[in-house]
């Protein structure tokens, strides 16, 4: 099973699916947890160049694009086809969802290029379920703040490119079954309750 965790800044998806994790191997499932962008060690160094602050030049949009998808083709190569393949669930912090939003609706490129590049790197895997952690944006702002981790990358977009982040996973959730919308603002026993609902009808559990 590979199940991928989505949403903006600060809503929570590292820390439920670390909960998620727990509760799985609780229940006897051989489980790995992973990230994107990231997740191996070629992968993590693409990330590292992808979140630093360059001073004097600015990533184009295109070349950000193709760094996402160039640490996914290493990610699924490496690490995700081959777990899947020896019978893990995959729990996975950000995947494909992410750069529709962000790279598309966020940025303005052509959801087109991004259809091009998906079927390229992934072929025909998706994820068998995603959740989708929704929370209004001053949540997640205040929560990344809180633990200090206010990025220059964060800091660098303006509202507006959140919102149009957030509308994109909006219209993603409309389009897909796999996605199933969580209330993050909610008390973290009310969405780790409603994690768990929507897991559990994947397997016996
Ligand atoms: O998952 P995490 O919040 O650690 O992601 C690190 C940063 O990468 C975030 O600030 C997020 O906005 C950014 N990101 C992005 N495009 C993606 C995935 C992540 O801009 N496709
Ligand atoms: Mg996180």
């Amino acid at each position: 099973r590979f199940i991928t965790f989505e949403g903006g800044e600060g809503v929570g998806k590292t820390t439920n699916i670390q909960f998620l994790a727990d509760w799985l191997r609780q229940r006897g499932v051989d489980v790995m947890t992973t990230r994107e962008p990231g997740g191996t060690e070629i992968a993590e160094l693409i990330r590292d160049r992808l979140l630093k602050a360059h001073h004097g030049e600015r990533m184009s949009d295109m070349a950000e694009l193709l760094l996402m998808f160039a640490a996914r083709a290493q990610h699924l190569d490496a690490l995700i086809r081959p777990a899947l393949a020896a019978g893990q669930w995959v729990l996975c912090d950000r995947f494909t969802d992410s750069t529709w939003a962000y790279q598309g609706y966020g940025r303005g490129l052509p959801l087109s290029d991004i259809a091009q590049l998906k079927s390229l790197v992934q072929d025909d895997l998706e994820p068998d379920l995603t959740l989708w952690l929704r929370a209004p944006l001053a949540v997640g702002r205040a929560r990344v703040a809180g633990r200090g981790e206010l990025t220059d990358r964060i800091e660098a977009e303006q509202d507006a490119f959140f919102q149009r982040v957030e509308q994109g996973f909006a219209q993603l959730a409309d389009e897909h079954a796999r996605i199933t919308t969580i209330d993050a603002a909610l008390p973290l026993p009310q969405v780790q309750a409603a994690i768990v609902a929507a897991v559990a009808p994947l397997g016996e559990l």
